[in-house]
C-alpha cells in the first residue's frame, strides 16, 4: 500500500523542501520499522521544480493477526475465518494501517515542526497526494465530501473489480488524487491520518479511549468546522458510541472555547438570535451545565466545589458569574486537571480572577478536609465512575465529611438510552460507566443517603423529559436539614 505526496518548487523555494519538511532526506531510501510491517520513504523524483515523496508500507499480516487477537470485536475488514486473516485486501490497500505508518514515520512533520528551516511548516505549499488504491466505503461521492470542504479539488474515480472484465462493476477501491495550494504540510498530513481509516471505515487494532484525544489533536483546526464531522467522528471512532459522543461533546466545547475569545455581549446576542431562527440542539452537556447553575443560584451558594472537575468546563462557566467567591476544582486525574488548566489559562489569569479559583488533585472515595465549609458541592456526572462497592466511601467523603449545605449529583437515567439513536441496545453511554441507574434505583439512593446524613432531596429533569423513560440526565438537589427546631406555627398551636 502506497501514497506519494508532490509539491512544486521554485529556486527561491525549491520543492526538494519537501525533504526538510518530512525531515527525510530525498537522496536517501529510508526504512522504519512500524507496528504493523515496514515502511519505504523513497523519492522519485527531486528537483528543485518537482520532488515527489512516496510512503510504502509492506504489511505484515502475521504480525497484524497477531496484535488482532484479542482486541475487541471490529467491523468489517478480514472475516475471522482461519486463512483470511492471513489473505485481505491489508497489504495493498491504503487503510488505516497506512495512516498509523504516516504519523509514526512523519510525525515531526504532523505536529509542524522543522527544526533546521523553522518558517517552512506554516507556510502553504501547492501539493498534490496520489493514493493509488484507497478503500472507501461510501465510493467516490464520500471522499468527495469529506476532503473538499477542507480546501483539496479531488478526483477520485472508482476502480474496476477486474479491468478485463469491467460488466464486473466497481470493486470498493477509488483512486484517489487530491491537490491544494492553501494547505501546510502538517494540516494535509493531519487530514490523511484522520480520513483515511475514516474511508476504510475497517477494523481497527488500536481504539482505545484515547482515540479521542488523538482524533481531537490530529483534527484541530478543520474537524470542528467540517459539516462532515459526526461521520468523521463516528467512523474513526469504529461506531464506538460512547466515544462519538465524547468526541462530539468537546468538539462542541472546542466552539464555544473558540466563542470565548469575542465579546461576551455578542455571544448573548448571537445565542438569542440562533435560537430564534435555527432549531438547533442544545448540546445535553450545555444544558446540565445551565441546570446545575440554576441550582446553584437558587441555593444562594458563593463558595462551591466542583467535584470530579473533569476538564474544567464547569468551573469556567462558574468564573464568569461573579456571584460565585470561590471556585475549588478537584479529580482524580492528574491529565483531566492539567487540561482543566490549560482550558482556564490559570497561568495567565489576572489577579482577582486567580484568587477565586483553585483546581487539586484528590480523590473522592477519602475524607478530605480541605473539602469542609464550603456552600455547595457539585458532582456532575461522576457517581458513575465509581465502583459500587466504592460509592459509600463518596458518601461519607462528601456528605459525612465535606458536609457543604447543598448537593448536587447528576447522573446519566439508564432509562433513556433507548433514546439515543446510534446507542445499541444493552450498552452504557461511557466506556467507563460502572453502572447507570434508572430513575428508581437514583431515587432510592439519593433518598438512603439523604436519610443517612441529615439532607433533604429533591429532583430535577435534564434534557427532554421523555413521557415514558423520562430525561437523559437526572438531577439530585440535596439540601441540609435545618436543625428540628420549632417553627412559629408550632409554638402558637
Ligand atoms: N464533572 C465533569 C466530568 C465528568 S467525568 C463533567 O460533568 O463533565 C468524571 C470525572 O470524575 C473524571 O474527570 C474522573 O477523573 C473523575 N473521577 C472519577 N473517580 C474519581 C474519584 N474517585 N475521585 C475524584 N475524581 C474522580
Amino acid at each position: 500500500m502506497f501514497l506519494t505526496i508532490s509539491t512544486t518548487g521554485t529556486p527561491e523555494r525549491p520543492a526538494t523542501d519537501l525533504g526538510f519538511l518530512l525531515h527525510k532526506h530525498p537522496d536517501n531510501a529510508q526504512v522504519f520499522s512500524t507496528s504493523y510491517g515496514t515502511a519505504h520513504v523513497l523519492y522519485p523524483e527531486a528537483s528543485v521544480e518537482r520532488c515527489t515523496a512516496a510512503l510504502l508500507l509492506e504489511v505484515d499480516a502475521v504480525a497484524l493477526v497477531r496484535r488482532g487477537k484479542g482486541k475487541g470485536k471490529g467491523r468489517g475488514g478480514a472475516p475471522d475465518a482461519a486463512l483470511a486473516q492471513y489473505v485481505n485486501d491489508r497489504p495493498y490497500a491504503a487503510s488505516s494501517l497506512l495512516a498509523v505508518a504516516l504519523s509514526a514515520v512523519f510525525s515531526s512533520a504532523m505536529k509542524g515542526r522543522c527544526a533546521a528551516k523553522p518558517d517552512l511548516p506554516a507556510r502553504p505549499l501547492p501539493l498534490r497526494i496520489e493514493v493509488p488504491a484507497l478503500p472507501a466505503r461510501g465510493g467516490a461521492d464520500l471522499v468527495r465530501k469529506l476532503f473538499e470542504p477542507l480546501g483539496w479539488t479531488v478526483t477520485a474515480e472508482a476502480v474496476a473489480l477486474d479491468a478485463k472484465f469491467p460488466e464486473w462493476g466497481d470493486s470498493r477501491y477509488v483512486r484517489l488524487e487530491l491537490e491544494a495550494s492553501g494547505l501546510t504540510l502538517a494540516e494535509a498530513l493531519r487530514h490523511l491520518y484522520v480520513l483515511l481509516p475514516v474511508l476504510d471505515d475497517a477494523k481497527h487494532y488500536w481504539v482505545s479511549s484515547d482515540e479521542v484525544d488523538k482524533l481531537l489533536r490530529a483534527g484541530e483546526g478543520w474537524l470542528p468546522d467540517h459539516p462532515e464531522q459526526r461521520l468523521i467522528a463516528d467512523r474513526y471512532l469504529s461506531r464506538r458510541w460512547s466515544l462519538t459522543r465524547e468526541a462530539m461533546e468537546r468538539l462542541e466545547l472546542v466552539r464555544l472555547a473558540e466563542a470565548d475569545d469575542t465579546e461576551v455581549e455578542e455571544i448573548d446576542n448571537a445565542v438569542d438570535e440562533e435560537a430564534d431562527t435555527e432549531e438547533k440542539p442544545i448540546p445535553l452537556a450545555v444544558q446540565r451545565r445551565d441546570a446545575i447553575l440554576a441550582a446553584l443560584h437558587a441555593s444562594g451558594a458563593a463558595r462551591v466545589l466542583d467535584l470530579g472537575c473533569g476538564q474544567g468546563q464547569l468551573v469556567q462557566a462558574l468564573l464568569k458569574d461573579v456571584r460565585f467567591t470561590e471556585i475549588v476544582g478537584v479529580d482524580v486525574s492528574i491529565r483531566a486537571l492539567t487540561i482543566a488548566s490549560r482550558r482556564l489559562k490559570l497561568d495567565r489569569m489576572g489577579e482577582r480572577q486567580a484568587a477565586r479559583v483553585r483546581l487539586f488533585q484528590g480523590s473522592l472515595a477519602y475524607t478530605d478536609n480541605r473539602l469542609k465549609g464550603y456552600d455547595a458541592a457539585v458532582l456532575s456526572e461522576v457517581v458513575e465512575h465509581l465502583d459500587l462497592p466504592r460509592l459509600p466511601a463518596l458518601e461519607y467523603a462528601v456528605f459525612g465529611s465535606a458536609r457543604p449545605r447543598t448537593v448536587l449529583v447528576t447522573t446519566p437515567n439508564v432509562e433513556y438510552n433507548v433514546r439515543w439513536e446510534s446507542l445499541p441496545a444493552g450498552h452504557s453511554r461511557h466506556g467507563d460507566h460502572r453502572f447507570e441507574w434508572t430513575r428508581a434505583e437514583f431515587w432510592t439512593w439519593a433518598h438512603q443517603v439523604a436519610g443517612r446524613h441529615g439532607y433533604e432531596v429533591e429532583f430535577t429533569p435534564v434534557g427532554p423529559d421523555d413521557p415514558e423513560v423520562g430525561p437523559p440526565t437526572q438531577m439530585a438537589v440535596f439540601t441540609l436539614a435545618t436543625a428540628p427546631t420549632t417553627t412559629k406555627e408550632e409554638k402558637a398551636a
